[in-house]
């Protein structure tokens, strides 16, 4: 199967290409050309599979140019106990007989970014070795905060990969922040930006965008790649575990073969609830995918009026990693919901950049209403959530997945929909220490607290949960990276890096 682009569907590329490049030539995003359809046969078949099985099921009717040993190697080598905290990589949590928290933090960074950025180094490797490529990648992140830790994990010490990685200064977690600075390898490097995330993304994007800069990097054998949800390959291994989901609640007898369910996802950048996207559009029963956003609500009102606008205040929430008002993979969508209308999704882009907003027409409107419900909800309902759910259950959520279940509450209580419905869990609740021991134990109770070490220490108490590893050893750690930088300055950074003249 070839790859498109959003902004141009006569173009053709495998996915070897596609995963190397990472952006379309125009500047587009790569889609599929078609998407494989799987029966309930194929479904119930994935049922008594490991992870990493299902996983080269699904991956291998997208990636048709990889062998079936390939995608298997890379699948293994990223999901399994070495990784990961528990052998079902990501498990499902039954709250109630109606309502599940699909955990996909288990992994080396604590936040569902890994679940993605395990497996690229490895479908980035093999894509560079398919295609012939002799230049150094250099994988450019702007990161909201987990993305930037995660790539860092994936491709350090990776052979012919450097990875630089751009977070803003002032909005990311003192955990997330400390997780990044510290991080060791041969080929990583790491700087902060003044400005938020948007300023970060857009930085980057300039360079990937700058043809001039491309001829520089070339000469010296370098070719630039990116490990953002831009990149086919950070996508396609985020549609598995929406089949793995529902394989276990098949396999658990929560519902029969041909149940729809409902999927709450607590959406940024529209990455991980386009992946449900593609697994219902590939034939997973899927009744309501549902948006959660935080203050950031832009995608809200996307859903509810067809008018995407970006003029309006950033907000700094409780819930860094959304803090976004440019989704990125919401392109994706767009071609998808239009029959691949690439000449309108261009418009709408170019609308997008030089204006800051377009509206898309009432058929379009109409499709997003029947696939999408979109809500949102502020940090003082988002830490009243986990308080009441920890008091009521035991159960302990991130800010990122509390908003994700106040948005689920909102949907309920308007609609009245009692489908079985698996909320998706992004963040281990330690990553965002601060707030989930604010919400548990008060204001008081954290303010007495002067370092981000024993918070985690006193969350653990609370909770009588235990901190996970990677987050423990992260106070007996190193500070090795301290540059900041201007938005103008990030080009700097990466010629440093790489040692340009
Ligand atoms: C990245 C992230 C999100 C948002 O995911 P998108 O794919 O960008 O929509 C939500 N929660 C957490 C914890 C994240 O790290």
């Amino acid at each position: 199967m070839n790859y498109a682009s959003t902004r141009d569907k006569s173009l053709s590329v495998t996915s070897a290409e596609a995963i190397k490049t990472g952006l379309a030539p125009d500047g587009g995003l790569f889609i599929p050309k078609e998407i494989p359809q799987l029966t309930m046969e194929d479904i119930e078949a994935l049922v008594p599979l490991s992870y990493p099985e299902r996983a080269v099921s699904i991956l291998k009717r997208y990636l048709t140019d990889f062998t079936e040993e390939e995608i298997q190697d890379c699948a293994h080598s990223a999901y399994n106990k070495t990784k990961f905290e528990t052998e079902e990589i990501a498990p499902l949590y039954k709250l109630n007989s109606g309502l599940y928290f699909l955990e996909l933090w288990h992994g080396p960074t604590c936040a569902f970014k890994d679940m993605a950025l395990q497996i690229l180094p490895y479908l980035l490797k093999q894509s560079v070795m398919k295609t012939g490529e002799t230049k150094e990648i250099v994988i450019l992140v702007a990161t909201s905060g987990d993305t930037g830790k995660a790539a860092l994990e994936g491709f350090k010490d990776v052979d012919g990969t450097r990875i630089i990685v751009f977070y803003p200064e002032n909005g990311v977690s003192d955990i997330q922040k400390r997780q990044m600075i510290t991080q060791e390898g041969n080929n990583v490097d790491v700087a902060a930006v003044f400005g938020n995330f948007d300023d970060a993304q857009s930085g980057v994007k300039k360079i990937f965008g700058d043809k001039e800069y491309a001829e520089v990097l070339e000469r010296n054998n370098f070719m630039l790649s990116s490990a953002n949800s831009i990149n086919w390959g950070r996508l396609v291994p985020q549609i598995v575990y929406y089949f793995s989901a529902y394989c276990n609640l098949l396999k658990n007898d929560e519902i029969k073969p041909g149940d729809s369910v409902n999927f709450v996802v607590p959406t940024g950048n529209f990455g991980n609830i386009l992946a449900a996207f593609y697994a219902k559009e590939m034939g997973l029963p899927i009744h309501k995918l549902i948006c959660a956003s935080n203050e950031n609500n832009i995608l809200t009102d996307f859903i509810n009026t067809g008018v995407y606008d970006k003029n309006r205040e950033f907000k700094t929430t409780t819930s860094p990693s959304m803090d976004i008002l440019i989704s990125s993979n919401l392109e994706r969508f767009l071609y998808h919901a239009t029959g691949g209308d690439d000449v309108r999704v261009a418009g709408w882009m170019k609308a997008l950049s030089e204006d800051g907003w377009y509206e898309v027409p009432d058929v379009t409107k109409a499709k997003i209403k029947e696939l999408f419900y979109g809500g949102f909800c502020d940090d003082a309902k988002t830490l009243a959530t986990i308080r009441e759910e920890n008091q009521k259950s035991g159960y302990v959520m991130d800010t990122h997945t509390a908003v994700a279940k106040q948005v689920y509450e909102q949907y309920k209580a308007e609609t009245g929909d009692e489908t079985k419905t698996v909320i998706v869990s992004t963040a281990s609740p330690f990553k965002f220490c601060d707030s989930v021991l604010t919400a548990i134990a008060g204001e008081e109770a954290v303010s007495a607290i002067s370092d981000e070490f024993a918070l985690l220490d006193a969350l653990a108490e609370k909770t009588e949960l235990l901190v996970p590893a990677p987050l423990a050893g992260l106070a007996a750690k190193p500070v090795i990276f301290t540059t900041t930088c201007d938005k103008t300055e990030m080009y700097d950074v990466v010629s440093h890096m790489l040692n340009l003249s």
